[in-house]
């Protein structure tokens, strides 16, 4: 069926390395999928090199184009393909899977918690994506791009494999599962550094789930190693393809602000680095093709226990040097990674957003008392922030300590997972259980637990009514 809603532009992409500066091919027969320089072993850009195609069309063009397309019954347009042109413009829209990933809600901060924290601030809560976290939207884009490659060369066995903090193996091991054939999944997780429910959802999609004691850094060696010496899709965000998918939340971000960011600033959690890169990237694009003219101020945050982004921007520009860190336990857990995959993205792109808007990127450290207590207070007040939702408004009330942004600026925080993946940190919070190395003691204010109202089963319904009515101070009608 020839679906006339579906665009007609196809790019021309090519893998770009941020070491020596060589180009590869990423369409057509001769394409290959890198995942780094086979040249010198640096990081990869995906760019479309037809992108002044677009720059001929103007900013109201794409704006009313993006706008009609929220209306789209078309599924392979539906979901972060809306954006086609400025995604992955060489899929055909049966290469294209579509979970029900991206529009997810802005909420703005419960009007008393805003007044508390003197902050002007709303979630993007991305735990509402099919996961429950924002790895789908890259997910979606990396296997919409697998199954792309398995059609055009008839490839018949696909092995994708990631190493994970727990989000990325679960959106894997869903669209994995979806897919189907040819594509089977096995993810690597570090042991006991996964949540309980975020081990679930890879078990429950039938991956083959691998464990090794250690922490997220050691297992991306590996899978690294593995993917350099083996056949096998590496579906980390050192694949660019995922990096793509996850720009549709800063073009989502401004299309809720009906694309003008004036006054707004946005607050994302910094692990391996790769949402803040796609985030940067595409607001990068948004401002190249006149879809606005001001690009929105960026804070990373990043927990003191795994801070290298922090350590790096925070050094004097004239002598600071990347250094990996050894991290220490974090709340923040998908973002406990010392050594971040896509810290060379951020350093290209963050010149390139500060070249445009000079204080335009910035990076923010909290502790992590601050991104607990700021986790437990925001979901108090009706948000359903997981822990580097929390990390966000953290970092966004350090940044008001700090005098950097006005009580005025809008701060939307990304609150990359569902409060449900991580709700054992609640748990031990509650229980004052932390052990001493993540020094966080809870604050008696924020405690909550059941209580048990009977002693014992059988009791008359009068008497266990008087009881609850004496603990709630009911008054007789
Ligand atoms: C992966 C992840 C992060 C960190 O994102 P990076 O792209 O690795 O920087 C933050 N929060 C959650 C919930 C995640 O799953
Ligand atoms: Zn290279």
């Amino acid at each position: 069926m020839i679906d006339s809603t579906f665009p007609a532009y196809r790019g021309s992409m090519e893998y770009v390395c941020l070491g020596c500066g060589k180009r590869f091919a990423a369409t057509g027969l001769s394409a290959e999928l890198h995942y780094t320089c086979p040249a010198c072993n640096s990081v990869l850009m995906l760019e479309d090199t037809s992108i002044g195609e677009l720059k001929k069309q103007s900013g109201q063009h794409w704006r009313d184009l993006f706008d009609s397309r929220a209306a789209t019954r078309n599924p392979a347009l539906r979901g972060i393909f809306r954006y086609y042109e400025l995604m992955a413009p060489v899929l055909e829209p049966q290469d294209i899977v579509c979970l029900g990933e991206g529009h997810t809600p802005i909420v703005e901060g419960a009007p008393a918690l805003q007044g508390y924290l003197e902050a002007r601030f709303s979630f993007k809560n991305e735990g509402q994506n099919p996961s429950a976290s924002f790895k789908d939207r890259g997910m979606a884009c990396a296997f919409s791009y697998l199954r792309h490659m398995a059609r055009v060369r008839k490839l018949t066995n696909i092995l994708g494999i990631c190493a994970s903090t727990g989000d990325t193996s679960a959106a894997a091991a869903m669209y994995g599962a979806y897919v189907g054939d040819p594509i089977k999944t096995a993810v690597l997780l570090p042991q006991g550094k996964v949540t309980p429910q975020q081990l679930s959802q890879p078990l429950g999609n039938g991956a083959t789930v691998l464990e090794i004691p250690g922490v997220f850094d050691d297992c991306m060696k590996v899978v690294e190693h593995l993917a350099a010496q083996y056949q096998v899709a590496l579906l980390n965000s050192k694949n660019s393809w995922r990096i793509l998918g996850q720009e549709s939340y800063a073009y989502e971000v401004a299309q809720h602000f009906d694309w003008n960011l004036d006054n707004i600033c946005l607050f994302v959690p910094v692990g391996n680095a790769g949402n803040i890169s796609a985030i940067m990237a595409g607001l990068l694009k948004l401002h190249a093709l006149g879809i606005f003219t001001t690009l929105p101020r960026l804070f990373g945050v990043q927990s003191s226990h795994a801070d290298p982004v922090w350590r790096y921007y925070s050094a004097d520009p004239a002598t600071r040097v990347y250094q990996p860190v050894a991290v220490r336990a974090s709340v923040a857990q998908a973002a406990m990674i010392g050594n971040p995959v896509s810290f060379p993205r951020v350093r290209l792109l963050a010149e390139r957003y500060e070249s445009l808007l000079p204080g335009g990127f910035n990076v923010i450290q909290v502790t992590e008392q601050a991104i607990m207590d700021a986790t437990i207070i925001a979901n108090r007040h009706g948000h359903i922030a997981c822990t580097q939702g929390g990390e966000c408004l953290a970092g966004l009330l350090q940044a008001r300590k700090l005098n950097l942004i006005s009580r005025e600026e809008h701060a939307i925080l990304d609150s990359t997972a569902h409060s449900l993946k991580f709700s054992g940190f609640q748990d031990i919070y509650f229980r004052n259980a932390f052990d001493p190395e993540y020094e966080i003691k809870p604050k008696p204010s924020l405690y909550n637990a059941p209580e048990l109202i009977a002693d014992k089963a059988g009791l008359p319904v009068e008497e266990i009514a008087k009881k609850i009515a004496e603990r709630l101070e009911l008054k007789l009608v």
